[in-house]
């Protein structure tokens, strides 16, 4: 229940758009935009964060006047469904939240131009599960992929799909395929990942050629002058997608788990577990492990047991998967 007193109370509910940490926009339901700004201290149980609002909340704020316009106050942040996040700088423990309420991040790859390792992919992916945010894998620059690349790409294709995550061969360039990307996108909020080059502003543009523009004006509209860093923005397309673009923040987050945990996150392989000897079984040198013995017998991709070990031994159980860009 929410209680009004005095002039100017309407409790809106909305999303937000952008934020700059002091400010932020926000659109209501019927499709305006406004300035909301929060009130005193806001935290949230259970996240120490540097921020209290990001990009994909899900808000409720009320209207008032200022200075002859009408702006926001936010009242309440709805329950996010998830978010990631990245650490502060400094050693505070403090993470910034990026964004929130995601749908599913797309990570485009491409064999060779520039090559994308296994190993990449399996940390990304990694992210994504534990983030709860679904992940899609977008193999592009089909149109130039040939010979021997052909074949480790529908190598990766076939490993990626067994564990069950969906695979689309695309040209951003040429346009394949990309009815079906736009078909996934629609009434979703997604994000798109990928090593610098893999295509990913050339697949958004092509997508939506007008995207740049609106970037564009958006941007200008707001522009502080003394603002230099950028934040993350969601943008709604013609076809009724929305994405979440994160200029100038590298990679997809971090997340810290335990080593303990790890194997929850490779899907193929927490599905055998429960055949492990032992609950615990970390999948090592313990006798009768489930997962080694799929390994073994090519039930498990082998790229993927090395993946899972070169981060469980390599980075004592932080992991990072910031190596790279997002659009
Ligand atoms: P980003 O860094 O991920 O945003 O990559 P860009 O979109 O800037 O693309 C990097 C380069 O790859 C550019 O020269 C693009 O023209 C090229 N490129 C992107 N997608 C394709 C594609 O599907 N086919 C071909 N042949 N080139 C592409
Ligand atoms: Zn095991």
């Amino acid at each position: 229940m929410f209680l009004c007193f005095g002039i100017a109370c309407t409790n809106m509910i909305g999303t937000v758009y952008k934020s700059t940490g002091s400010w932020y926009l926000v659109k209501a339901l019927d499709g305006t935009f406004y300035e909301c700004r929060i009130k005193g201290k806001f935290r949230i149980i259970g996240i120490k964060s540097t921020n209290p609002i990001a990009v994909g909340d899900a808000v409720e704020f009320d209207l008032e006047q200022s200075n002859n316009k009408e702006t926001g106050v936010i009242n309440t942040i709805q329950t996010r469904k998830n978010y990631i996040v990245r650490k502060s700088v400094n050693l505070s423990k403090q993470t910034h939240i990026i964004a929130s309420n995601i749908d599913q991040v797309f990570l485009l790859i491409t064999v060779d131009n520039p090559p994308t390792s296994t190993s990449f992919i399996d940390r990304f992916l990694l992210t994504a599960e534990a983030y709860g945010i679904k992940a899609i894998l977008l193999f592009n620059k089909m149109d130039i992929t040939k010979g021997d690349s052909i074949l480790n790409l529908n190598a990766l294709i076939e490993i990626y799909s067994n564990i069950g995550y969906e695979c689309l061969k695309i040209s951003a360039k040429n346009g394949d395929n990309l009815e079906a990307v736009k078909s996934m996108m629609k009434a979703k909020t997604s994000m798109f990942s990928g090593h610098s080059g893999v295509g990913k502003s050339t697949l958004v543009n092509t997508i939506e050629p007008t995207l740049n523009l609106k970037t564009k004006a958006i941007s200008e509209m707001h522009q502080q002058g003394q603002h230099t860093t950028t934040f993350a923005e969601m943008f709604d397309l013609s076809f009724g997608a929305h994405i979440i673009d994160t200029p100038g923040i590298k990679g997809f987050g971090v997340v810290d788990m335990d080593a303990a945990e790890l194997d929850q996150y490779f899907p193929e392989m927490f599905a055998l577990k429960t055949n492990c000897k032992f609950h615990n079984c970390q999948h090592l040198h313990e006798p009768k492990c489930a997962v080694k013995a799929a390994v073994s017998a090519g039930k498990i991709a082998a790229s993927r047991y090395k993946s899972y070990l070169q981060i469980l031994e390599g980075e004592e159980a932080h992991f990072r998967t910031d190596s790279y860009d997002t659009a």
